[in-house]
């Protein structure tokens, strides 16, 4: 398995830190090759703007044609192309982060913002009475996987269903639905770990050991069932779910998850 890390923490000393750090030695000894994009490291630039573009960029810019023209004609910037080629080069990819006001920290962010351009994650493939793109089941990033190790500070019961801060699979879903089902990739269910301002040097054991079981069983997890887009659940082209393909009472984003 060919495994790419996108790793958003500043402190290599932290949690996060520790978790990438035991994904690499454990991936590396089970004979996988890993890849790091270590965001804080790599001083990523985090946002979008005409510079991304250099003299092509329109004026006024428009960001989602500009970055279209410029992947088309091999010009995005060195640093979003090399991601870009890690990600086509990967089969796996992991995200590790802490959630950070309910989403993901702001560098990891700016690295989807310029990395995922148009014609590349998204605008790819036809627009006809059946089809609204590939995107949603197909796409560009089709046959890879992907996993979000996510730590968080409160308390599990605060994002069970209900909890004051909403399931955590809602609002996971932007991320795990939003931008990586959206250009092909299938997601494993995540690995989450909650109170963590509160874990011990007594506690990371445990973690550590829940963590390297779900890395050595990545390629037989099964990955969350999203509903494919192009495939007869949604009418076309208001891309609404036909009615009665959801279990009795259920709403929300529930709804694009198959039993
Ligand atoms: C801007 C901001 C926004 C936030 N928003 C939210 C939010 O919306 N919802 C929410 O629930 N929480 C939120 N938090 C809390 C945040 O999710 C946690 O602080 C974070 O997940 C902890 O991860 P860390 O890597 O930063 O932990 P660290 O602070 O590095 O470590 C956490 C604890 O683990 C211990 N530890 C034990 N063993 C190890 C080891 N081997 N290596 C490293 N550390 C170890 C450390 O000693 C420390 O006590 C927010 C925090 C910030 C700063």
């Amino acid at each position: 398995m060919k495994t790419l890390i996108v790793y958003a923490h500043p402190e290599p000393r932290s949690l996060n830190g520790s978790l990438k750090d035991l994904a690499v030695s454990t991936l590396e000894a089970a004979g996988h090759e890993v890849r790091i994009s270590d965001l804080y490291a790599m001083n990523w630039k985090s946002v979008v703007d005409a510079a991304d573009y250099g003299p092509d960029a329109s004026n006024p810019l428009k960001v989602a044609l500009d970055s279209g023209r410029a992947f088309d004609a091999g010009t995005l910037t060195p640093d979003v192309r090399a991601e870009q080629d890690k990600l086509l080069w990967a089969d796996m990819i992991i995200f590790q982060f802490p959630l950070w006001w309910y989403a993901m920290p702001a560098i990891l962010k700016g690295w989807v913002d310029r990395v995922f351009t148009y014609h590349f994650a998204y605008g790819v493939g036809e627009h006809s009475d059946t089809r609204y793109g590939e995107r949603f089941g197909e796409g560009t990033l089709a046959g890879r996987r992907a996993l979000l190790s996510v730590t968080v500070g409160g308390l599990e019961s605060h994002y069970a269903p209900r909890g004051i801060n909403g399931p955590i699979d809602d609002l996971l879903f932007p991320i795990q639905h939003g931008i990586l089902y959206y250009p092909g990739i299938d997601v494993l269910p995540p690995f989450v770990l909650y109170g963590t301002d509160r874990t011990t040097a007594e506690d990371y054991p445990h973690i550590a050991a829940a963590w390297r079981q779900r890395l050595l069983t990545l390629e037989s997890t099964e990955p969350i069932a999203f509903r494919r887009q192009n495939f007869g659940d949604y009418e076309i082209p208001s891309l609404h779910l036909k009615r009665g393909l959801e279990p009795v009472g259920r709403t929300g984003f529930g709804l694009h998850v198959y039993d």
